[in-house]
């Protein structure tokens, strides 16, 4: 699974997220200029790409609409249903809406890094978990209103803790395709303090991340660094104050070695500034961790099935 994560795959969806070349959305080519939350139609155009995305894929997909701080918006969510562990929830999630300075951003917010590359990630995931079956159930969410303050994500994860929802495990991605030329490759795994009670949980989901780099052979290209007491700044804590496990995975965010995007939320986070060798690792290495999570099935007849009774 993981090797079917392509850099060229991830470089055209990146492209036509960020505006940088013609989307195909109904049938006719658009150019996603924006993805900014009260944008109105560049919006809803690429939740509408993404909604198709999915549904190319073959999996069921569905709007949820939420209103919340006086945004209105609709996070686009795809489901494959788990065939052992149905009632347990595994989320692969990102944002898909963008920001850049208030004078550009209805018409100009291209987020190639923040958050393309994370909304990449999550369609890359559906296209390719749509050719396998999963013990447990999988969920995978791109989110709208995170720039205003997580609104999105935050109604989802207030009506799963309402519904009762066994989430065992959220992983966000949030701007995943930034490295500087020459430098470690190190990026950033956000969980809940030490004094917290999902602590452990939260570590448990960490060390599947950086076991996966080294037993799938990405050392050389990822530096996972766990940090406790990690960022609030995104969709994955919207799921710790529903008291789900969660963690955020993100370029090399923390001080004192940090190496952030210096085009954060600025009309200049293109395509052209991404290190496509550590995105595409950075996507191996998080794909492959929420296969783990969610136990592909022919991997649990080929442990468990007796030796006899192999045809
Ligand atoms: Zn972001």
């Amino acid at each position: 699974m993981m090797s079917q994560a392509q850099t060229t795959h991830l470089y055209s969806l990146t492209a036509e997220l960020s505006g940088e070349w013609p989307a195909i959305i109904g049938g006719e080519p658009y150019t996603i200029s924006t993805r900014f939350t009260n944008s109105i139609t560049p919006i809803q155009q690429a939740t509408r790409y993404a909604w198709e995305w999915m549904a190319g894929a073959g999996i069921a997909v569905d709007y949820h609409p939420w209103s919340a701080g006086g945004y209105s918006n609709r996070n686009v969510v795809a489901v494959i249903t788990g065939t052992i562990r149905p009632d347990e929830i595994v989320m692969a999630v990102a944002h898909l809406d963008s920001l850049s300075p208030a004078e550009t951003r209805m018409t100009l917010a291209p987020g190639a890094d923040d958050n393309a590359s994370g909304s990449a990630a999550v369609l890359t995931m559906a296209r390719i978990f749509s050719r396998y079956s999963f013990s447990r159930t999988l969920r995978l969410a791109l989110f709208t209103g995170e720039e205003q303050g997580l609104l999105g994500s935050s109604v989802y994860a207030a009506e799963a803790r309402a519904r009762g929802d066994t989430i065992v495990a959220v992983v966000n991605m949030d701007m995943i395709a930034w490295n500087s030329p020459g430098t470690t490759p190190t990026l950033d795994i956000h969980i809940r303090p030490a004094s917290s009670a999902g602590y452990t949980d939260d570590l448990a989901l960490a060390g599947i991340f950086t076991n996966v780099v080294t037993a799938y052979g990405l050392s050389a290209h990822l530096t996972p660094t766990v940090h406790p007491s990690g960022v609030t700044a995104s969709d994955h804590a919207s799921f710790w104050q529903q008291g789900y496990p969660a963690m955020l995975l993100i370029e090399d965010y923390a001080w004192p070695e940090r190496d952030f995007n210096p085009y954060y939320h600025t009309v200049s986070d293109t395509l052209q500034r991404l290190d496509l060798d550590y995105f595409t690792a950075f996507v191996k290495a998080a794909l492959g961790t929420v296969a783990h999570l969610a136990h592909p099935i022919a991997l649990t007849h080929i442990v468990y099935l007796p030796l006899t009774q192999r045809p």
